[in-house]
């Protein structure tokens, strides 16, 4: 496989061709940005964690029976996907309440939910990403009533996968953004695409409660590096 010209740069990672018009380079930055990118900077080997931790959740999504892009890790910053058309949407999962849905809601941060609930968000930086329904979805075609059951019922499998592999690992998996793709080779198909890392996650120790996830950057907390870091090592990673 040979690599070849950039496609596309985003906030936090790289995209580049490959000889294979079905499959990609996805090149980690350590690039952070928070609020839409309002707030930037950088933390200290991000792409490196968020390379091994993605590569180490998409592959055990995969051997349970998850589709995803993931090919391969193929060094410290890159990994091979199969190349996806991405569903024009933030597939959020929650387990507790925080962030956004608190401020939404008036809600505590913290407080459990009852069973996780799932929320759209219309992928759009000029409009910052605004949450919307599933009508939404539909009438402006972003996905068809098939392809949405399959993401709903996906992120739900994956969310029972993962909380059970964070709760091993003393983390309690909050929330999550996950977006979906449809393989260029087979448009039919979707597939779990783009990253699960501390930079889409919110990963809380089970014991004391410390972040150890991008909450660190967006909120001024420190240690940022230090809390990726310890993800990893949990992981087995490091
Ligand atoms: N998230 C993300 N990218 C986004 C928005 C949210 O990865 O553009 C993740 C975020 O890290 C958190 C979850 O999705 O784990 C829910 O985020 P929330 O809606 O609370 O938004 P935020 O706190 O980022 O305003």
């Amino acid at each position: 496989m040979e690599k070849r010209e950039k496609m596309y740069e985003g906030k936090a990672k790289v995209l580049f061709a490959t000889d294979d018009e079905h499959q990609v380079i996805q090149y980690f930055k350590d690039d952070a940005t928070a609020f839409n990118g309002v707030k930037r900077g950088s933390i200290e080997d991000k792409g490196v964690v968020n390379n091994l931790v993605s590569s180490r959740l998409m592959e055990i999504l995969g051997l349970v029976g998850i589709p995803t892009h993931f090919i391969s890790r193929l060094n410290e910053r890159e990994q091979l996907v199969r190349r996806v058309d991405i569903v024009p949407l933030e597939v959020v999962v929650r387990n507790v309440v925080a962030g956004s849905m608190a401020k939404r809601l008036g809600r505590e941060e913290g407080e459990p939910l009852v069973r996780p609930v799932v929320e759209l968000y219309y992928k759009a930086d000029k409009l910052d990403d605004p949450l919307v329904t599933l009508d939404h979805v539909e009438v402006f075609g972003w996905a068809d009533d098939h392809e949405m059951s399959t993401i709903i019922e996906l992120a739900h499998r994956i969310n029972d996968i993962l909380l059970g592999f964070f709760a091993n690992i003393g983390i309690r998996l909050v929330d999550y953004k996950l977006e979906f793709g449809r393989l260029i080779q087979s448009p039919h198909t979707l597939v779990l695409a783009d990253e699960i890392s501390p930079d889409s996650c919110r990963l809380w120790d089970m014991k004391t409660g410390e972040k150890l996830d991008k909450d660190r950057f967006r909120r001024d907390l420190g240690g940022v590096a230090e809390a990726y870091r310890e993800v990893a090592r949990r992981m087995g990673l490091s």
